[in-house]
């Protein structure tokens, strides 16, 4: 008998597994960068793969009794790549923190100088934060927003490129509600000889679909996670749709110049990584199949029509919205004011109070914020979630009606308490795993 039978069930853990769930199902869920993925790729990423060892890649690995991860990984990478019209792809990286440092790794030297969006303005830490590797190891310099509009001004982007001379151009965000010019920062990128790093982790899905701007034919590399839009399990991913050869003389032991895509792999494992999650792949691969079908075509589009009618939504109330709205699934709102009024509202204020009504959203600074990381002016809200819950446009303006009472009454317990009885009510129509 295994050892494994007398194992006690850990009820301290699953109990609050148990509570996580309830809370999931039980609120409205607005963090733009969750989601909900399906039962199946829950079920991989639990699943006995998580024993297995298997550093290397799908028929080359350094480990034995790789033959079943192999066909698994190898689904993994060909489902992502006909998702994205890519011809190449590492589904290893364990997040997309991990995916962008791989990138680093392969195309950069330490100290070398890197370009990407303005964390203040809604860019993401692995794009050159000083607190990150990306900005420890790396030269950082930022482009951002124009007070005015909330917009990027590419001409402004280009000025600046030609000034610093990056390495590396990278576009991409975390709380950007706007598209991007690919072809404009390839232009851009080759007037400087950068390469050119799209992060699509947020909209990756809207663009599977078509309903964005495609980066591929533009952008040397493309990296995403794959548990925001898209709906998988938390990891990150790799991908080209033209491979080519490194620009930086690297060859081979017998003298071939390395391709960019041995550079990545190489940057993966054994740059940052050891061993893949295949339980983790698997997962991936089972969302990529889910991506590939209709239904998700459907779902992609109704979550950015629900952003469109969340946006309106909180513009009839008043409320400012960075750039005047959204191309995409989320938004960033500016509390300072609304209809011109200061309420005294921060993001802080906002997150704290609407998590007693199970209403889940994140502060965030807004462009040229004078409040605190910690405190900040602004909201982020997205509707990858709601979406996959089955809520429609009718629903966002009851949504937007709800978080307009609650912050309107901050300091109403029993008004704030009400609204969260009936978000549960409400929720209960919504029915996630149950
Ligand atoms: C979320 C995000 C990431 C990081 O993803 P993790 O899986 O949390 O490491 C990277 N880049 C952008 C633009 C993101 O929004």
């Amino acid at each position: 008998m295994s050892t494994l039978t007398s194992v006690e069930r850990d009820t301290t853990i699953f109990d609050l597994i148990n509570k996580e769930q309830h809370r999931q199902e039980s609120g409205i869920e607005l963090i733009a960068s969750e989601n909900f993925t399906s039962p199946q790729v829950m079920e991989a990423a639990g699943s006995v793969l998580t024993n297995k060892y298997a550093e290397g890649l799908p028929g080359k690995r350094y480990y034995g009794g790789c033959e079943v991860v192999d066909e698994i990984e190898q689904i993994a990478i060909d489902r992502l790549k006909s998702l994205f019209g890519a011809t190449w792809a590492n589904v290893q990286p364990h997040s997309g923190a991990q995916a962008n440092t791989a990138v680093f790794l392969a195309c950069l030297n330490p100290g070398d100088k890197i370009m990407g969006f303005n964390l203040a303005h809604g860019g993401h830490l692995s794009h050159g934060s000083p607190v990150n590797i990306s900005g420890k190891y790396f030269q950082p310099v930022f482009y951002g927003v124009e007070a005015e509009t909330g917009l990027i001004d590419w001409d402004k982007v280009e000025k600046q490129a030609l000034q610093e001379k990056p390495k590396l151009l990278i576009c991409g965000a975390s709380a950007y509600s706007r598209d991007w010019d690919y072809a404009r920062l390839r232009n851009i990128a080759d007037q400087v000889g950068a390469l050119l790093l799209a992060d699509i982790s947020h909209p990756a899905g809207l663009i599977a679909k078509g309903l964005l701007n495609d980066p591929f034919d533009h952008c040397h590399i493309v990296t995403t996670t794959t548990h925001k839009t898209l709906r998988g399990p938390r990891g990150g991913v790799i991908m080209m749709r033209n491979d080519f050869e490194n620009p930086f003389g690297i060859t081979t032991a017998k003298g071939k110049v390395r391709m960019m895509s041995s550079l990545l792999d190489s940057g993966v494992f054994p740059g940052t990584q050891g061993g893949p999650l295949e339980h983790i792949i698997a997962a991936k691969a089972i969302a990529f199949g889910e991506a590939l079908t209709d239904g998700y075509a459907n779902y992609a589009t109704q979550v950015a029509k629900n952003a469109q009618a969340m946006a309106t939504a909180f513009i009839d109330k008043g409320y400012k919205i960075i750039s005047g709205g959204t191309d995409n699934h989320l938004m960033l709102i500016d509390l300072r004011t609304k209809n011109g009024v200061d309420y005294g509202l921060t993001g802080r204020l906002a997150e704290n109070t609407l998590i007693k009504a199970d209403i889940t959203i994140n502060k965030n600074m807004v462009p040229f914020d004078d409040k605190s990381p910690m405190v900040t002016s602004g909201i982020r809200v997205g509707t990858a979630a709601i979406t996959t819950r089955g809520m429609v446009e009718s629903d966002m303006a009851r949504i937007v009606d709800l978080i307009d009472m609650v912050l309107m009454n901050h300091d109403q317990e029993a008004k704030i308490a009400s609204a969260k009885t009936e978000i549960n009510t409400w929720m209960k129509q919504f029915p996630l795993y149950v």
